[in-house]
């Protein structure tokens, strides 16, 4: 299987050759600032199965993540995980085909919005889940 995606203007356009590692949805208040919503759902895609055009522009959000937007309209578009590296999470929102790849789980629920209701039927996780 491979996806595509891009941003709002179409500057940025993003491909991934293979399934990818996870899919989920992080509710930690580095993603919520980050993606300016209420968490950020995302698959992580192996670095060498993964490309993208466009200009980003690119934010540390912690020792661990950076964080690319598109250059031009903003919309955030990928986390770069450096431990270990190899490794790329892409917004889901920004598939073409928004329902293409599904979350398998929920992440740092212990920082939610409590004003979001989790009815999806998934795995949650306080934090991290078990590895
Ligand atoms: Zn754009």
């Amino acid at each position: 299987m491979s996806y595509e995606g891009g941003c709002l203007c179409g500057q940025v356009r993003w491909r991934a050759a293979g399934e990818p590692i996870n899919v989920r949805i992080c509710h930690c208040s580095l993603c919520q600032r980050a993606t300016g919503g209420p968490f950020f759902a995302r698959a992580l895609f192996r670095a060498e199965d993964f490309s993208w055009i466009g200009e980003t522009t690119s934010w540390p959000t912690s020792e661990r993540i950076e964080r690319r937007s598109c250059a031009r309209c903003g919309v955030p578009m990928f986390s770069v995980p450096n431990d270990p590296p190899g490794r790329i999470g892409v917004s889901l929102a920004t598939l073409d085909h928004p329902d293409a790849l599904a979350p398998e789980c929920h992440i740092f629920v212990g920082t939610k919005r409590a004003w979001i209701a989790l009815d999806d039927g998934v795995p949650q996780y306080e934090e991290r889940p078990p590895v």
